[in-house]
């Protein structure tokens, strides 16, 4: 199938001066932005986000003035048939703290461009297209909040164990009129999902250094959180001679040093992070009696993600054994990999080409509000460069004319996707 690109384009200056406009909000000196979820800066950038919305002459769709009950907050524009499926485009307004102006914002500002220039247009899309900001995509309280509530992945367990403690949650949460119990509430059957697309910066070099202009998704890796905990005997570090010894400190530095050889080896498209060590007791002249390592793995699919767990598990026990000590694996968190679905990339794929944009096909290696979706409905993400791959940081930098190719590109992908008549 050949796809020749819609006449129409987004309007370039308004999306610009949106931009800036929220760029201000919770601004640093540094040149970035602090606007972690629930704070009084995303309080503020609700309010103009809303206002953006009614600005714009689209439906602002939540209950609230600071979104549905988990606080996500949509715009929407009405498809031929007022309560046909919605079609998403969306990221979110949150940063984390002492972030930058790109990640998240430039997705839901393109979305609302998108909404915008198609109602000027004149045209009715078949389903009903929504632009929506999600509550902590960054996880100051409970990463993914607001797209894991509305996909129903979300249980009250997880409700129960926000990063911050429930106390501080749950006054974020009443400045927005939310309250912990409700958030659930935010749920929409998968029926009433009629897809997904997020622009997002890629928040690494590849983009960059290769010179391609567009990113398209193939999955976002899965993670596997594990705490490994070394178990010896606690002795005399002077005394005690060293082929005796039961030493937790030991067999931890082997490990680590084995594991990075086996992943520069075996596993070059996968990550690990040793992210932590605690020794007990942790002084200079006692041998260590244990030692609680915190272990990530990212890898983009199940067999992939599988596969490495399996070597790395191998090799703690072969180390265990080398420095006889015990070991106990516990796992901390388990996000699986999420595949853009297959119908999805080729169609964005077409519209990259006929848009005259390169681009190359690739994976990401953090975590967005896309994996809520992906198992549910028809779902993409397109990448545009971050110059020299900063991100989480006020050095956070995409040129504006990548960020209009990617919302352009935002635009065709939902027209096409979406079955708009044009
Ligand atoms: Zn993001």
């Amino acid at each position: 199938m050949t796809h020749s690109p819609s006449s129409i384009r987004i309007n370039e200056q308004r999306f610009k001066t949106n931009f800036e406009a929220l760029s201000r909000i919770g601004a640093t000196a540094a040149g970035g932005v602090h606007r972690p979820a629930l704070s009084a800066a995303d309080l503020e950038a609700r309010a103009w986000f809303r206002e953006r919305i009614e600005a714009a002459g689209l439906e602002y769709a939540c209950q609230r003035p600071t979104g549905d009950a988990a606080g996500n907050q949509s715009a929407v524009l009405r498809g031929n048939r007022a309560d046909a499926p919605h079609f998403l485009l969306g990221s979110h307004l949150d940063t984390v703290p002492n972030g930058g102006r790109f990640d998240g914002a430039l997705g839901v500002l393109a979305a609302l461009e998108v909404l915008q220039t198609i109602k000027e247009a004149g045209y009715i899309p078949v389903v009903c297209l929504e632009a929506i900001n999600f509550t902590d995509e960054e996880g100051a309280h409970l990463g993914l909040l607001g797209s894991r509530a509305l996909t129903g992945k979300l249980t009250s367990a997880d409700l129960g164990h926000p990063n911050l403690g429930v106390e501080e949650f749950e006054s974020g949460l009443s400045r927005l009129g939310l309250t912990r119990d409700g958030i659930l509430g935010a749920y929409r059957e998968p029926g009433m999902i009629a897809g997904y697309l997020e622009l997002h910066i890629e928040q690494g070099p590849t983009l960059a250094e290769s010179g391609e202009e567009i990113g398209i998704v193939t999955a976002i890796v899965g993670i596997r959180r594990l705490r490994l905990r070394f178990i010896g005997r606690a002795d005399h570090a002077g005394t005690t001679p060293i082929p005796r010894r039961r030493d937790a400190g030991r067999a931890a530095c082997t490990f680590t040093a084995h594991a990075w050889e086996a992943v520069l080896r075996d596993f070059t498209d996968c990550a690990i992070n040793v992210g932590n060590m605690r020794f007990e007791p942790g002084i200079f002249n006692v041998v260590p009696a244990a030692v609680t390592l915190d272990l990530e793995l990212r890898a983009s699919s199940k067999q992939g993600l599988a596969a490495l767990y399996d070597a790395l598990v191998h090799l703690a026990q072969q180390e265990s054994k080398e420095a006889e000590v015990e070991l106990e694996i516990t796992l901390a968190e388990d996000i699986p990999p999420a595949t853009m679905h297959p119908t999805v990339q080729p169609v964005l794929i077409e519209c990259a080409v006929a848009a005259g944009y390169t681009y190359r096909s690739m994976p990401s290696g953090a975590g967005h509000d896309a994996q809520s979706f992906a198992d549910i409905c028809p779902t993409g993400m397109i990448f545009i460069p971050s110059v020299a791959g900063a991100s989480h940081s006020p050095k956070e930098f995409s040129h504006w004319q990548d960020c209009v190719n990617g919302a352009d590109l935002l635009l065709q992908a939902a027209l096409e996707l979406a079955h708009v008549p044009t």
